[in-house]
């Protein structure tokens, strides 16, 4: 372990909290700064698309009572300088620090000159308002994005009964995260379970009348709507990083031991963080996963400690879980980067199913429906190197 007096670490969610548990943990006794933009204890974010949405305010990360007032809550970092070692808060203190762990994650994208009535969810905040909104009834639901924010929201708005529409520029909803067979069953579930699926087309505006009464289309359609969830992905919060010298592209860029490319002394975690991944020949990649930033969180603590000659690369096939009406869905690896499919395991139109995705022969990534135990036989088989013609 090498000497660091001090460690500070920006964003106190996930990846955040973990590197600190990970530093305690490993007996690390100097000063650990946690800055932290929000105003709570660190918590889970799946929850807020899940449980929340029905009643259950139970998100805070086990653990994160301990931290009591010993952390700077509710500061943003504004600026890094490296080569001073240093950050600067909205407030205008500045923090010092050895070492630096970045776990700033990632923040919505938004549809300019969306009106009331147009919700995000990213925070407790979020969740908690929408909460509000679907208990009060809207007629008319309209889900922005059939990926898994808002294919979960719109499960929950069918679970109470309210009406609702999915819309989504691919014709069908995670095709480009599942794969045509699984995402031409998830169409046909959310079909079957009263969500009307408006795909290939693209949200150009809103009508409203100081809130929302309809979602323009591409195609020229209007649906009606009284509430909006849009679910268009995230962009990571590196914008307090301009001028700091770190490569940021998509991400803060880092070696494949979460080193800030060229920097001995900054990790980053996270939903924010692109490093090279072995398991994919060195591919750059950002992983917005749950599992991910727990892990990784971890490892990138460690691997400051240890310091750039003895940190260990990270490589942990990223993972996925979501419930959508009922069914189990499941993802590992990364079957984007796939150019054969095969189904390993039940059948589509069953409801029970296994995909394995291959490039070039080599296994990348499994998709499971309702068939978790597929899914770690896949996902072993990934992890060995094996090919797809060798899956049973
Ligand atoms: C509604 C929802 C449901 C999800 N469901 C699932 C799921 O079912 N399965 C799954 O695998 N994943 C799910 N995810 C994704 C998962 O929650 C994320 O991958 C995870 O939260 C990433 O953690 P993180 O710590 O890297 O970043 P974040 O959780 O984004 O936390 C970053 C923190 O940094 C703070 N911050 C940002 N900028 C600054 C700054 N300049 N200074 C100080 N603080 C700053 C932010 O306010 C935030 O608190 C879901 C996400 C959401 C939003």
């Amino acid at each position: 372990m090498r000497k660091l007096n001090s460690i500070a670490i920006v964003g106190a969610s996930l990846a955040g909290f973990r590197a600190f548990q990970a530093l305690r943990r490993e007996g690390y006794d100097g000063t650990i700064t946690l800055v932290g933009a929000e105003k709570h204890l660190p918590y889970n974010r799946p929850p807020l698309s899940k449980s929340m949405l029905r009643g259950d305010d139970e998100v805070t990360l086990p653990g994160a009572e301990e931290l009591g007032n010993r952390w700077l809550k509710g500061r943003h970092a504004v600026r890094l300088d490296p080569a001073q070692r240093r950050l600067i808060l909205d407030d205008a203190s500045e923090v010092c620090y050895d070492g630096l762990v970045i776990a700033t994650g990632a923040r919505p994208r938004r549809l300019p000159d969306s009106p009331a009535g147009v919700y995000t969810l990213r925070t407790v905040e979020d969740s908690l308002a929408l909460r509000a909104e679907l208990a009060a009834g809207p007629g008319n639901v309209v889900v922005i994005g059939g990926g898994f924010i808002g294919g979960e929201v719109a499960s929950t708005a069918r679970a109470l009964g309210l009406g609702v529409a999915l819309v989504d520029t691919a014709p069908y909803p995670m095709q480009n995260v599942v794969g045509t067979e699984t995402a031409r069953w998830l169409a046909d579930h959310h079909r079957d379970n009263g969500v009307e699926l408006v795909t290939g087309t693209r949200v150009t505006g809103f009508d409203q009348n100081g809130r929302v009464t309809g979602v323009r289309l591409s195609d020229g359609r209007t649906l009606p709507a009284d509430l909006v969830i849009a679910g268009m992905g995230v962009v990571p919060n590196t914008d307090w990083l301009e001028g700091s010298g770190l490569t940021v592209s998509d991400g803060v860029v880092c070696d494949e031991r979460l080193f800030a490319s060229g920097a001995e002394d900054v990790v980053a975690a996270g939903d924010v963080a692109r490093w090279p991944h072995s398991l994919y020949g060195g591919a750059l990649v950002r992983v917005e996963h749950w599992s991910n930033a727990n892990d990784q969180g971890t490892a990138a603590a460690l691997n400051l400690l240890a310091g750039p000659e003895n940190a260990k690369p990270f490589a942990d096939l990223p993972s996925f879980a979501t419930h959508m009406h009922g069914a189990r869905i499941q993802t590992a690896g990364l079957p984007h980067l796939a150019d054969e499919t095969r189904v390993v395991t039940g059948d589509p139109r069953e409801g029970r199913f296994a995909v394995a995705f291959a490039k070039d022969g080599a296994l990348v990534g499994a998709v499971a429906v309702n068939a978790p135990k597929d899914l770690i036989r896949v996902k072993r088989a990934i992890v060995a190197g094996d090919r797809l013609a060798s899956l049973a």
